[in-house]
């Protein structure tokens, strides 16, 4: 899909020439959305959550942002999306499980470890958003360097992010409310683009399993 006259072809070949209004039934979710689930994913073109789990319409309610992140809970900036969307998540829609879903070869990522690794941050807006996980970067080089060969800082740090997350997720005072009423529960995915594995974060051990 090249260009915006093939978007719009793909929409007539699916509901003009197609059935996709019947086969969703677009008709009842028009009365209201009420999902069970919410997925925390990156922008990235390659990394569809509904594919990936092969979700009906109305079936997961997503937030995309650059590397998937969620900050700390903080009320003084005044553009708050993420934070927004959770809110209404978890107090509005009453969602169950809330999902970070990183991915491999994630470029907000990689840009968070060139700056990490010295390289000037000439961005307006990436530079800022990344610094949610500056440590992380910094931790990953040290479980690197200790641990792993040198091409794992990637997906080290794009790991350690995700639980990164989980942890700002929890600076939050709704969801941990929810959490503590037994309502929510948070977890955490990485979606391999390569080899389409999935690995799961064991919460005891705190470390990503390989899904089979
Ligand atoms: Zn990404």
């Amino acid at each position: 899909m090249k260009d915006f006259k093939a978007l719009i072809e793909r929409y007539k070949l699916s509901f003009l020439d197609g059935n996709a209004n019947e086969e969703h039934d677009y008709e009842t979710l028009a009365e209201g959305q009420s999902p069970n689930i919410m997925v925390i994913s990156c922008c990235d073109s390659r990394v569809s959550p509904d594919l990936i789990f092969s979700a009906k319409p109305g079936e997961i309610f997503t937030v995309r942002n650059v590397a998937n992140l969620v900050p700390p809970f903080e009320e003084k900036g005044e553009f708050h999306g993420t934070s927004a969307a959770l809110e209404f998540a978890v107090t509005g829609l009453k969602i169950s499980h809330i999902v970070i879903l990183g991915h491999s070869t994630c470029g907000g990522v990689k840009a968070c470890l060139d700056h990490a690794m010295g390289e000037e941050d000439t961005t307006h807006f990436i530079g800022s958003w990344m610094s949610i996980i500056k440590d992380v970067a910094e931790k990953a080089k040290e479980i690197v360097a200790k641990d792993k060969t040198a091409s794992d800082i990637q997906l080290v740090t794009e790991l350690e992010a995700i639980k990164e997350s989980i942890q700002n997720l929890q600076t939050f005072p709704f969801i941990n409310d929810a959490i503590d009423a037994g309502q929510l529960d948070i977890h955490g995915l990485h979606f391999d683009i390569g080899s389409a594995q999935l690995r799961i974060l064991d919460k005891e051990t705190e470390q990503f399993q390989i899904l089979s």
